[in-house]
């Protein structure tokens, strides 16, 4: 299925436009999330209805804590990610596909997760476990299905999306909650990515009155000294202002760091603290 958003370049090459990567891929090539190629010149999209995983949650869960609270969303994902964290919980579905593999999941239509959200008496769907933006496609047929529906529309996201996917998706989208990593050095060392693109995009779905709640995942060595702490609650205090909720989340080892120790309690407290003195009014201590 040809993708949505890339432009045509020179000798059969294309440019993606749905995250700020910004991939430009030769003929047969396969983007940084390993889920769009460019064949013969035109952008395709090989995860486009390939469920690989579907359930119905606690909205807390997401987590989202000032947005229908005490309901369930239906939430599904398909394989892939544009970023490479080595600490993904999810990784066994972020980092799956691989270049010139097929890609795994069940076949599910847009309308199908429809019936299903609404069997199972959920008010909002969630596109969430992987990353949203790299199922775009899938997710913003399923956006646009819900909506008639009068359901609401959750993405679960890294934030990274360029500014054409969030134009695409604002019409729809009711709630987020972003993953804020914080510190710019630990995206360019550790996910791909960058810290300002992200704020942008968050300070971007404010103004378009998008309900919006940070997590930030605290991990030892990485981003808990307390100056971390204080420039990451900065950046979310400053782009969002004090009504912004922010779930700060205990690290577990996992996928490519399973030496580094479980995040201490007093660090959470600690962040908690220092978020309440710079003037961020919710925030919630997860994972414990
Ligand atoms: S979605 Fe992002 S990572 Fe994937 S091909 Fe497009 S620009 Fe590259």
């Amino acid at each position: 299925m040809e993708a949505m958003l890339y432009q045509k370049l020179s000798n059969s090459k294309v440019k993606c436009l749905v995250c700020n990567h910004y991939c430009i891929l030769q003929n047969g090539q396969r983007g940084i999330c390993a889920v769009r190629e460019n064949k013969n010149g035109i952008m395709h999209i090989l995860n486009y209805s390939k469920t690989i995983a579907s359930s119905i949650d606690p909205i807390e869960k997401k987590p989202l804590y000032h947005f229908l609270q005490g309901t369930s969303t239906y939430s599904f994902a398909t394989v892939g990610c544009n970023m490479k964290c080595p600490w993904c919980q999810n990784y066994d579905i972020s980092q799956r596909p691989k270049p010139g593999k097929p890609i795994e999941g069940i076949t599910i239509s847009p309308q199908e997760h429809i019936r299903r959200t609404i069997h199972y008496n959920c008010p909002s769907i969630s596109y969430t476990y992987s990353e949203p933006t790299i199922f775009l496609e899938y997710a913003y047929d399923t956006m646009k299905l819900a909506k008639e529906k009068g359901l609401k529309n959750i993405w679960v996201t890294n934030g990274f999306m360029s500014k054409e996917t969030l134009e695409l998706i604002l019409p729809y989208l009711d709630a987020v909650n972003i993953d804020y990593k914080g510190l710019n050095s630990i995206y360019k060392e550790y996910c791909l990515g960058d810290a300002i693109t992200i704020l942008d995009n968050m300070k971007i779905m404010k103004k378009a009155n998008i309900h919006i709640e940070i997590t930030t995942l605290l991990i030892p060595g990485l981003n808990d000294k307390p100056e971390d702490i204080q420039s990451i609650a900065n950046d979310i205090f400053t782009s969002l202002g004090d009504n912004v909720v922010w779930h700060i989340s205990r690290f577990f080892p996992a996928y490519k760091m399973k030496n580094t120790p479980i995040t201490p309690r007093k660090t959470l407290l600690m962040a908690k603290q220092i978020g309440h003195d710079i003037g961020i009014k919710n925030i919630y201590l997860g994972n414990i």
